[in-house]
């Protein structure tokens, strides 16, 4: 039951080698040799040969890499492709929903968290070019996992905002909202980012008094998932409603219902329709959905 995994983008397969990350020399031994594979990205793509397998480009003295890691064999890197990359025979650049959408599909894979850090770090420093403090320019060091401003002598660290993602329940029915930017019919797990000194738990309460007008009391965490959209921890947590009066009184939701576990349970065997479809099984939405069924 794949519900007791972990969700799509997580488990990372290597060893990330924190001790390498400060070693230049080791680093640069690791960029010249040729077992080293680097993975390539695109406006948020990955270079890959098919959906379910990356294409490894040779590492060159020019990419501004991130060093993702090692395995018994290789070391991993991730770089941007320059404007001019001209794509290899038998490659193609794949946004990563599509690729963790196949790879959830089979089951289980970690190859969608190797390219969600890269993704992840790539884009972090190329919206992090400049110093938060003194707005002079920083550089890349520690294989990516820091930019230095030395005008200030500060140091910046990747960034992760924390959403918190509930299913709220009510005795035996649970709480879906549509976002108007859904797709026809889609319910989903209402959602939030953190706010600057919340709990996870005042964070879940918060969103879904604002978002649908429901109290919530007891709130319990399920699991988490990296979501490098570009760069967000999903908290997946489930909250009981003190109440089950629905009042939305924003633009966040155009609808949330309250749904019983037999409807729940029969739209995710017939896979919905256009009137109403749950999340997919990339999603960790669908992962607390199944774990409230299961129990
Ligand atoms: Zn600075």
């Amino acid at each position: 039951m794949y519900f007791e995994n972990s969700c799509i983008f997580a488990e990372f397969p290597l060893d990330p080698c924190d001790y390498l990350r400060g070693d230049e020399k080791a680093l640069e031994e690791l960029k010249s040799n040729v077992d080293s594979r680097l993975i390539l990205f695109s406006k948020g793509e990955a270079l890959m040969k098919s959906v379910g397998e990356i294409y490894y480009s040779t590492v060159t003295a020019s990419n501004e890499m991130i060093f993702l890691g090692k395995d018994k064999s290789h070391a991993y890197f991730a770089a941007t492709a320059g404007e001019n990359y001209v794509l290899p025979e038998k490659s193609e650049f794949i946004d990563l929903r599509t690729i963790a959408r196949a790879a959830s599909n089979d089951g289980f894979s970690s190859g969608p968290s190797l390219l969600a850090r890269g993704k992840m770090l790539l884009d972090w420093h190329a919206r992090h070019k400049f110093c938060a403090n003194c707005g002079a320019e920083s550089v890349s060091q520690k294989g990516g996992y820091v930019r230095y401003c030395a005008k200030c002598d500060t140091e910046h660290f990747p960034r992760i905002d924390p959403v918190v993602i509930m299913m709220i329940t009510h005795g035996e029915k649970c709480l879906l909202g549509r976002s108007p930017h859904f797709r026809a019919g889609a319910y989903s797990a209402l959602a939030g980012f953190m706010e600057p000194g919340e709990t996870i738990e005042e964070a879940c309460r918060r969103e879904v008094l604002e978002e649908a007008g429901i109290t919530v009391g007891e709130v319990k965490y399920i699991k988490s998932q990296p979501w490098p959209f570009p760069s967000s921890l999903m908290i997946g947590v489930i909250g009981e409603a003190l109440s089950d009066q629905i009042n939305i009184e924003n633009d966040e939701l155009e609808d949330a219902q309250w749904f019983t576990k037999a409807e729940i349970a029969a739209v995710i065997k017939s896979g919905g329709d256009e009137n109403f479809c749950v999340p997919e099984k990339l999603a960790i939405a669908r992962h607390i959905l199944d774990h409230w069924l299961s129990r």
